[in-house]
């Protein structure tokens, strides 16, 4: 990590810390392994993955970046936290899945290998970092022309704050305490600002809503708290 790089140093301790529970059903990454069937129908209603060239970024224990790959695509990712590319690299080779994994950030890999791919995933990323415009930018730098690319965030209300923090946090006890500061939250407005100079074309929103009784995940056309999205590229005409 160099000074001045777009990333939040204690963000990434705390997923280092992480290490042992990404793979753990039942650990404080249970929410992502629950919503993980559906990030994946909601790619694959807009995008084939099979044989596409993929890019997962801020990619942790590879949660997202198997389903991915066990999809058909070749797949890319990427994270700051070493701790959690050593398990995702370990779990995927228990799993036989071949996965490039790599320690760097989206705004060096753009340098290195701009236009490069198909398909590009950015969840539960932007509002961990400092500057989420640059990670934005890289990722639209980083896609090919007609690419597809999906971010998922949490929108920034009242409720966003009641829901995301005080009710899976503090209440439910669904992810640790400190995970998520309402400040860095993103409304669609403000995802849409950042596309939008990137010529990436905001295509289709989908919530992602908790049912705390029966305890299961669905998608919405409910954007309120945590939302994904999903947009493109257009081609130089
Ligand atoms: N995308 C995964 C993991 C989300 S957790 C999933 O949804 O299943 C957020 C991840 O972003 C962590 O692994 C953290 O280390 C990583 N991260 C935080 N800042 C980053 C940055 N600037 N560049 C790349 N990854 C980053």
């Amino acid at each position: 990590m160099q000074p001045g790089e777009n990333v939040d140093p204690a963000e990434i301790a705390k997923f280092s810390k992480l290490a042992q529970e990404w793979w753990n059903p039942f650990g404080s990454c249970k929410p992502l392994h629950d919503i993980n069937p559906l990030r994946v129908n909601f790619i694959e209603k807009y995008t084939a993955l099979k044989d596409k060239t993929v890019l997962d970024i801020g990619c942790g224990g590879g949660i997202l970046t198997e389903a991915l790959a066990r999809a058909g695509s070749k797949v890319t990712a990427i994270d700051l936290a070493h701790e959690a590319l050593e398990v995702a690299k370990a779990h995927a080779a228990e799993e036989q899945l071949t996965i490039d994994y790599r320690e760097c950030s989206a705004e060096d890999l753009a340098t290195e290998i701009p236009h490069h791919f198909d398909v590009i995933t950015c969840m539960e990323l932007l509002e961990h970092v400092p500057d989420p415009a640059k990670i934005v930018q890289a990722a639209a730098r980083l896609l090919k022309p007609n690419g597809h690319l999906f971010f998922s965030t949490i929108n920034r209300n009242i409720k966003a704050y009641l829901y995301a923090v005080v009710g899976a946090e503090y209440l439910l006890k669904l992810l640790p305490k400190g995970t998520h500061d309402y400040h860095k939250f993103l409304t669609p407005n403000e995802m849409f600002e950042m596309l939008q100079p990137e010529g990436l074309q905001l295509s289709h929103m989908a919530g992602i809503q908790y049912h705390p009784i029966l305890k299961t995940y669905r998608l919405t056309s409910d954007v309120s708290v945590n939302y994904l999205l999903h947009c493109y590229k257009d081609a130089p005409t």
